[in-house]
């Protein structure tokens, strides 16, 4: 049988991973709309040979291109942000959410809208809305299954189990490419540094939150909503080889652990395939040639956004929405060569203390929360 699929973001690095597991069972899937926001030819190229019904640039603009890519091909064409949501509102058996950044707050809660799954790998879309978010996933009776590798092992070491009997939920990070970097070095590093991730090849914005560890303050707001067991029970621990992709303890001192190779298609096929398990051609995970696996706690003061995300997370409220949209707008600024490395979890922390709305209730109010902190956190810019 045939499932139905959407994919938002099927230009970037996830939709690629995710395009590539249905490349190996073709016939298993019908592919209802891709999305990119702009990518004009590559999403054409995409919809021509997955037979999609519709392709959707989110930047307007690029609409007269999309179609004259596709001309000829019988692929509906649309463009701009309205645009996103209706296609994410089409019925489909499981929608991926992988627009990178706030920008994929509509198309996703429109898809969690449906009721259907929603693989959800757009983690800013969560940590922003929060509750607004959750509150809709319960509302539609909608399945949301975390694509981010550290949810996704979490998800897995819940199966079977209660969470009122956890303990404890540790998030592994990589400690990304500056991990050992001393403060002074850090002040030096240039976007081409901060982007080249040991373990995992990714989309140029998360790469730059892994270096500055904002990716894992994100997956910790994240995880907080995803397995509701408390701010406290959640824990960050450094574990540089990225085999271990988090970890469940529970109160009868059993640790359950998910571990893989570091490919977002172990994941993503997971939840593809949930609760079933399809084939993966990747390489078997090799734990003798690996040899060692390491561990450290989190350096707050080299690194201090995790910090930052577990106090917007005590704050609650618009405080996550605030730390996510200041993050976007530095880790732009840093990767246009505006400001330093350093200046991003400091642009951050001087928006979050210049700006503290009230909580938001709706998505208009988490849009509005957005909009005003990124125009906060280009006030909070200096030169490099
Ligand atoms: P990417 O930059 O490679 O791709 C982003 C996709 O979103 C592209 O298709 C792009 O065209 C589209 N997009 C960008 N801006 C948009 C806008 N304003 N409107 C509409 N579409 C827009 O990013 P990625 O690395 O694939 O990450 C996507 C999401 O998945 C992010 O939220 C990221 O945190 C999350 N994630 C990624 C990885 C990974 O390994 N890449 C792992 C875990 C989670
Ligand atoms: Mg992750």
């Amino acid at each position: 049988m045939t499932r139905s699929i959407s994919i938002f973001g099927a230009t970037g690095s996830i939709g690629d991973s995710t395009l590539d597991l249905l490349r190996s069972d073709r016939d298993a899937w019908d592919v209802a709309a891709l999305s990119a926001n702009c990518s004009a030819e590559k999403l054409a190229t995409l919809a021509r040979e997955f037979g999609a019904k519709l392709a959707v640039v989110g930047d307007e603009s690029c609409l007269p291109e999309l179609r004259q890519h596709l001309d000829g091909s019988g692929i509906e064409a649309t463009g701009g942000k309205q645009a996103l949501c209706d296609a994410a509102a089409m019925p489909v058996d499981i929608s991926v959410a992988a627009i990178v950044g706030c920008a994929g707050l509509g198309p996703t809660m429109a898809a969690i809208e449906q009721g259907h799954t929603v693989a959800l790998a757009n983690k800013e879309a969560l940590v922003s809305a929060g509750e607004v978010m959750t509150a809709k996933v319960a509302e539609h009776g909608t399945t949301l299954l975390p694509v981010d590798s550290e949810h996704n092992a979490i998800f897995q070491c819940l199966e079977g189990n209660d969470l009122a009997d956890v303990r404890w939920i540790t998030l592994t990070a990589s400690g990304g490419p500056l991990r050992t970097k001393s403060l002074a070095e850090l002040e030096a590093v240039t976007p081409e540094q901060a982007v080249a991730h040991p373990n995992w090849d990714m989309g140029a914005k998360i790469s730059v939150d892994s270096a500055t560890m904002f990716n894992k303050g994100l997956e910790f707001i994240e995880a907080y909503h995803l397995f509701p067991i408390g701010l406290d029970a959640l824990r960050i621990i450094v574990h540089p080889q990225s085999v271990i992709h988090s970890m469940v303890e529970y109160r009868d001192g059993s640790t359950l652990a998910q571990l893989g190779p570091s490919d977002m298609r172990v994941p993503i096929a997971s939840a593809l395939a949930y609760p079933a398990r399809m084939d993966t051609d990747l390489k078997p995970l090799d734990l003798a040639n690996i040899g060692e696996l390491t561990f450290f706690a989190p350096d707050e003061e080299r690194f201090p956004a995790t910090k930052l995300a577990r106090e917007a997370a005590h704050a609650g409220g618009a405080a996550p929405a605030v730390l996510n949209a200041a993050n976007e707008v530095a880790v732009a600024a840093f990767l246009d060569g505006q400001i330093r490395f350093t200046q991003i979890s400091a642009i951050v922390a001087r928006t979050l203390d210049n700006y503290a709305p009230p909580a938001p209730a709706s998505l208009d109010d988490v849009l509005a929360v957005d909009a005003e902190a990124r125009a906060c956190a280009a006030e909070m810019m200096e030169p490099a």
